[in-house]
């Protein structure tokens, strides 16, 4: 018999448990061999509303992955299935044609990700899974009752009470099994219809019944660097040169000041644990030393931990529920005309604008901006958080279901642990603050450069409509009118939201 590694959002080499995990396997059975596959799901990911940039980085990465395996003697075959639904049958098949005795993959946090295995497990495909999507898998995190914490600050301590007690140490890339193999040719992905995809057309939500294109994705990740080299050296590089500068630089978007290292965690180019364990070469004590310089970013990776072990704890997050129950009788205005100018950027506020347009033009969105976007989505503009979710997952490079899940329901008010549905971010206060002269709104929105900083930090007042009036792009203008006024706006989203009290 031998065995078959089945890589899904474990992109890597290094510090990969269930490949190494499938190496030693096959080295404690006689004659056995391992293989390698990627099976590619297109109408499962279109459900999924993944990126097309995502999906081009996912398969940059696969193809590297194949020379990678090459180099360790290991056979890789890319499969090109439908859905998730079409993998049980596909891997029986395949593991009798193969005679393997053993399939190893990585756990997702996800729920169709975890039926799918289920299902696999069910039709007797010999699956073993290592959870290894967070440095401490969901459910080795709890509270006194033994449940899943609802608060970030409890679940931090606890998480770092668990980390202190282990070595963090990552596992290498596994030796070769046999004679290098000749070097794969670059993979590409078949019927993933960027052409065609509905994200690739950039309609909105199908909630809102609208088939305008708002903004075509990018479909090129080319201006990512691809690799696992490229993931270390990233990383390497803000242990070294950033991370105890991080916590006054974070939040100013025209500061390279955050790591960047997104794109390759959410799709598993780099672990969790490589993550910890580089931080924990230059500060030995950031699990124990509440004083340490490399602290604040440790609790960044601990969210993303947080927000994985809810998904997992409470699997109807992955259904777009609403973690407070209250937030069904909100009345959400689900304005059209406004849900658009978000997503081009048009909504006169420049901050606002400038994100959208960083994320449209790069497939990503500095961390402070997608608070103040979501905010202003579902404050301002009280649109469905949903809305803007979908939106966002269908434009991220680093789109993660759990993180993004997490982020949005935070923003709207409605999320575990989340931001008070009453405190709404100004966004002129938020603009002076974190981009004071307007180099981050200069960049993305290269018409108000002759703006004076002042005028840059105000929602584009000219004419301002009043709240209630559509349309609202003023198109004799080179840029917007403000969509809505900030003071009317807010307390329009006080008492909507006011729902939300809790009982
Ligand atoms: P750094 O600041 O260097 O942090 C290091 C890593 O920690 C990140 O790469 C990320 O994996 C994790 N992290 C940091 N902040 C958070 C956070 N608030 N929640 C969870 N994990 C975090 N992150 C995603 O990876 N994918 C998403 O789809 C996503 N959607 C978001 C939506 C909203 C509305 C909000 C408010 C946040 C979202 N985030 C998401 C979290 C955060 O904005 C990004 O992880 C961060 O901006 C990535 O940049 P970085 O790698 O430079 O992060």
């Amino acid at each position: 018999k031998h065995a078959l590694m089945w890589f899904r959002q474990d992109l890597r080499l290094t510090d990969n448990q269930a490949l190494t995990a499938a190496c030693d396997w096959v080295r404690q059975h006689h004659a056995a061999k391992l293989k390698a596959i990627y099976i590619t799901t297109p109408n499962q990911w279109h459900q999924h509303d993944i990126a097309p940039i995502q999906l081009d980085f996912i398969q940059r990465h696969v193809s590297l992955l194949a020379q990678g395996l090459a180099s360790l003697g290991v056979e890789f075959e890319l499969i090109q299935l439908d859905s998730f639904k079409d993998i049980p049958a596909f891997l029986t098949g395949y593991c009798e044609e193969h005679a393997i005795g053993r399939v190893f993959a990585g756990q997702e946090p996800e729920i169709n990700e975890r039926k799918r295995d289920q299902a696999c497990i069910e039709a007797g495909i010999p699956l073993s899974l290592s959870d290894e999507h967070c440095l401490l898998p969901p459910g080795t995190v709890l509270n006194l009752s033994g449940d899943m914490y609802r608060v970030f600050t409890p679940f931090s301590r606890k998480w770092r009470e668990v980390a202190a007690k282990q070595p963090i140490v990552p596992l290498g890339v596994p030796a070769p099994l046999g004679p290098i193999l000749p070097e794969p040719k670059p993979l590409f992905f078949k019927n993933i219809g960027f052409a065609d995809s509905p994200a690739n057309k950039g309609t909105a939500p199908s909630e809102t019944g609208l088939n305008q294109t708002i903004s075509t994705p990018l479909i090129s990740s080319e201006q990512w660097a691809a690799g696992e080299g490229q993931a270390k050296r990233l990383l390497n590089q803000f242990i070294q040169q950033k991370v105890q500068d991080y916590k006054q630089d974070r939040d100013f978007p025209a500061i390279d000041g955050t790591s960047v290292i997104s794109p390759y965690l959410a799709i598993g180019v780099l672990s969790p644990r490589q993550c910890v364990a580089a931080l924990l070469q230059r500060f030995p004590e950031v699990i124990v030393d509440d004083t340490s310089p490399g602290r604040t970013w440790l609790n960044e990776l601990i969210w993303r931990e947080f927000y994985r072990h809810l998904l997992v704890a409470f699997p109807d997050l992955s259904k777009g529920q609403n973690f407070n129950r209250q937030a069904e009788h909100v009345q959400w205005r689900n304005n059209r005309d406004e849900f658009l100018a978000w997503c081009e950027g048009k909504t006169g506020y420049p901050l606002v604008d400038a994100a959208m347009r960083q994320l449209n033009q790069t497939g990503w969105m500095h961390n402070r901006l997608r608070m103040v976007v979501a905010s202003f989505l579902t404050k301002h503009l009280l649109i469905d958080w949903r809305w803007g979710e979908r939106y966002f997952r269908q434009h991220l490079i680093d789109g993660d279901l759990a993180a993004n899940n997490g982020g949005w329901q935070w923003s709207a008010g409605c999320g575990c642990d989340a931001q008070p549905y009453f405190r709404i971010f100004n966004p002129m206060s938020q603009s002076e603050k974190f981009d004071p002269d307007g180099r981050f709104i200069r960049k993305y929105l290269p018409e108000l450069a002759s703006w004076g900083v002042t005028r840059l930090h105000q929602p584009n007042q000219q004419k301002m409509p009043s709240l209630f009036e559509a349309p609202l792009l003023a198109s004799q203008a080179d840029y917007p009118y403000a969509i809505v006024e900030h003071n009317a706006a807010r307390a329009r989203a006080l008492t909507v939201l006011g729902v939300l009290k809790k009982a």
